[in-house]
């Protein structure tokens, strides 16, 4: 009975260990969709904030390429790397910009 009994364990153990750990399908799948701001999100609210780039949605260039000739037109770029210079972190490391804080009771 007993020796039946570790048998059964080492199977067990086997089957464990082996390499067979292939990823599903909903492991490769990732949350995408609520990384942007919907479209009619107000400029300067919670909700008008790009997850992706850490920048108001409203602002992203990232986002919205079309947005970027009205930075330059205020001599708000960063040519070298292409964002906004007032949103720029690698030339204002100390830079911080933060996602304003969501209304209560909405
Ligand atoms: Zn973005
Ligand atoms: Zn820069």
């Amino acid at each position: 009975m007993i020796r039946s009994l570790s048998l059964c364990l080492l199977a067990a153990a086997f089957a464990a260990c082996s390499p067979k750990s292939e990823p599903t399908a909903a492991q490769k799948a990732g949350p995408t969709a609520e990384a942007h701001a919907a479209a009619t999100a107000k400029p300067g609210t919670w909700e008008d904030w790009c997850d992706e780039h850490q920048v108001p949605e409203s602002q992203c260039t990232g986002c919205n390429p079309s947005l970027i000739p009205a930075f330059k037109a205020t001599k708000d770029w960063c040519e070298e790397h292409a964002v906004p210079e007032s949103q720029c972190l690698k030339c204002n490391p100390a830079l911080k910009i933060t996602r304003p804080p969501k209304k209560a009771g909405n």
